[in-house]
């Protein structure tokens, strides 16, 4: 990720990282809403930003498709048809290749471009499945991926309260809302003349004068369009804007409230945290264990010997060279069982066994714990704990 190579061992990062993402998603919506959604989600970003204007550009605005929709078969609707699909297929196309790539690689997907389906039946039938899924999400199914798939779309009943930022109708100046003609001034009527230009304009079909709905996707499209109407009538824009219902209701402007306070704490908490696992992950692993079945051996000298097994792991991109070392025990020797020197090639792992030998004087019973320093040119780069077995008694 990111040029740095994590292992396994480095799971607990990825848990912490996830836990870190959601509270900051739960903090994002309890004070933006669903942001997310209408600015930052590939699938609006792709419907609104790409197949809209497309199918905008093709067939006309949402009336004149409206009126193609319900017009007989023939060579206009049936050029206008193939043409638009065509063009829809071509990018699906193109975005199941990109997405393709984030699952095998670039490389993966030049070489299915590039051989026949028969030599790649998997990533050939990977590569149609994704671009009939693409397809299929963009000229049919659309924001009913919003409102009836998307976890997070979900979840905005639970995250949102009363002082969540969205897109909002501001009904104590719009109601009641009533067809006025230009610079009529009737004190009896709010600001909304029910042009109901903001319903056509919704990509999923709600009426946000009814209130926050699960539907809003928070494009603010019925904001722009609302604006427009209200310069044109000679009163002030705003009337669906970007407010909470506290402060539409009360007509104040409140962000940091005791919940949103909470969250940012436990985010704040989470990210030093995870700063500083990040910062003091070391790229060289080593774990001691005793070797199975094995306790503690006598040496000629009266000195007693354990059997360790240590697994190293290189977490980098470079072959190393690593040392070993007893801590705090000067009398204590290590040994390498076998050929000497611990070599890790890049992106390796490597065991070896060592003997431990320490004098009884070191010994303070049957288990002595002692740690064992990991060098890397004369730089200490890891270490780790293991017991040394010893008798009962020394004699
Ligand atoms: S666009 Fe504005 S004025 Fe027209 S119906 Fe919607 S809220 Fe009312
Ligand atoms: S209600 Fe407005 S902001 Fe929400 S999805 Fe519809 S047009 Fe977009």
């Amino acid at each position: 990720m990111l040029g740095i190579p994590f292992w396994p061992q480095d799971f607990y990062l990825f848990g912490l990282a996830t836990i870190t993402l959601f509270v900051f998603i739960i903090l994002f919506t309890v004070v933006f809403g669903r942001v997310w959604c209408g600015w930052a989600c590939p699938q609006t970003i792709f419907m609104e930003l790409v197949f809209r204007k497309i199918e905008y550009f093709i067939d006309g605005d949402a009336k004149q498709q409206r009126k193609l929709k319900a017009a007989p078969w023939g060579t206009k609707k049936f050029t206008k048809r193939i043409a638009k699909y065509s063009i829809f297929m071509a990018i699906s196309i193109l975005i199941a290749h990109t997405f393709m790539a984030y699952l095998i690689g670039i490389e993966g997907v030049i070489h299915i471009v590039t051989t026949s389906p028969f030599e790649n039946w998997s990533g050939f039938l990977g590569t149609v499945f994704f671009t009939g899924v693409f397809f299929w999400v963009f000229a049919y199914f659309r924001e009913q991926a919003c409102i009836a798939v998307c976890p997070y779309g979900r979840l905005q009943g639970v995250l949102m309260n009363k002082d969540s930022m969205a897109v909002t109708y501001d009904f104590n100046r719009g109601e009641p809302r009533g067809k006025i003609s230009k610079g009529q001034v009737d004190v009896e009527k709010g600001d909304c003349i029910d042009c109901k230009l903001c319903v056509h304009v919704c990509p999923t079909g709600i009426d946000i004068r009814n209130g926050s709905q699960l539907e809003c996707v928070n494009c603010t499209a019925c904001m722009d369009v609302c604006d427009e109407v209200m310069l044109k009538i000679d009163k002030p824009t705003g009337l669906i804007r970007l407010a909470s219902y506290n402060n539409i209701v009360e007509g104040t402007k409140k962000i940091f409230t005791t919940r949103v306070l909470g969250y940012t704490l436990v985010l704040s908490v989470l990210v030093i945290a995870l700063s500083i696992f990040l910062t003091n992950r070391s790229t060289i692993g080593a774990t001691a264990l005793r070797v199975p079945g094995q306790l503690y051996q006598k040496t000629a000298n009266g000195d007693i010997q354990n059997l360790i097994n240590i697994s190293f792991i290189n977490k980098s991109f470079e072959p190393i060279d690593l040392e070993v070392k007893i801590r705090d025990f000067p009398n204590a020797a290590i040994v390498k069982v076998g050929k000497t020197g611990i070599h890790l090639n890049a992106n390796s792992t490597f065991e070896a066994v060592f003997f431990i030998i320490m004098g009884t004087e070191d010994l303070n019973g049957p288990k002595t714990p002692f740690v064992i320093d990991v060098y890397k040119d004369g730089e200490l780069v890891n270490s780790t704990e293991t017991n040394f077995l010893g008798p009962f008694k020394f004699n």
